[in-house]
């Protein structure tokens, strides 16, 4: 008999400052990577879903990202340690 099923993975990236679509004030944000994983025997072989979200600590807004975005975010979140201020660009950037 063999015994399959999924199991849920939720890990927390980052923390983001980002003005939230929803309540429209510039909170932190958490970004998060969602992965179900096949399962044999419980033991988890390899992930077979992966999703990003950032969820707004302020009003609790989920807002469902693609991996593009979610790399592009927490690139910019490693960049930005130790400087809260700058290399967070929340503007479009006119040259
Ligand atoms: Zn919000």
């Amino acid at each position: 008999m063999i015994i399959f099923g999924t199991k849920g993975y939720l890990y927390q990236l980052a923390m983001l400052t980002l003005v939230c679509g929803n309540c429209g004030n510039p909170a932190a944000h958490a970004l998060r990577k969602h992965v179900t994983k096949f399962t044999l025997f419980f033991v988890p072989l390899f992930p077979v879903s992966v999703k990003y979200s950032t969820q707004c600590t302020f009003c609790g807004a989920q807002r469902r990202l693609n991996a593009a975005e979610a790399e592009q975010l927490q690139a910019g979140a490693a960049s930005g340690q130790g400087d809260p201020v700058q290399g967070r660009p929340q503007q479009p950037y006119q040259s």
